[in-house]
């Protein structure tokens, strides 16, 4: 299925995520619909490493305004539709990193999918 890239300016113009959504980068795709791309991280902490992504730009989940409610629904059950489909029935982890504090590094709104091992709380 084809889908329309988006427009997107200043920040998002040198935004990784932004550049695989819009495949001027390569990713190995998971899952996609007309809001939300999931592909497999590049440098994976668990045998299932999938992250789940807006197409629209938000720098973090911070930037996701009230009326963005369903998306950010959508995009947690992507991530429940991602480990369906990778069969984690013993469960599995859904993380957003988010700011300086939160450990993100990229700054595009994204889950973290992990599974297939026994995960650890707290989180480092
Ligand atoms: P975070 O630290 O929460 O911002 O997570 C960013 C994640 O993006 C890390 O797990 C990286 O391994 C992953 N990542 C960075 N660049 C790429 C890329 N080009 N393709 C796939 N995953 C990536
Ligand atoms: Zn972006």
């Amino acid at each position: 299925m084809d889908f329309h890239p988006h427009v997107y300016t200043g920040q998002a113009m040198s935004c990784t995520f932004c550049k695989i959504v819009d495949q001027q980068m390569p990713s190995t795709p998971v899952y996609e619909d007309e809001l939300v791309y999931a592909f497999a991280d590049i440098n994976p902490k668990a045998p299932v490493h999938v992250l789940v992504v807006p197409r629209e730009h938000f720098a973090s989940l911070n930037e996701a305004g009230k009326d963005k409610q369903a998306l950010l629904g959508h995009l947690l059950w992507a991530a429940a539709e991602v480990a369906r489909q990778k069969k984690l029935v013993k469960g599995y982890r859904v993380v957003v990193n988010t700011g300086n504090d939160g450990g993100q590094t990229v700054d595009h709104l994204h889950l973290h999918l992990m599974g297939g091992r026994q995960m650890t709380w707290p989180p480092g």
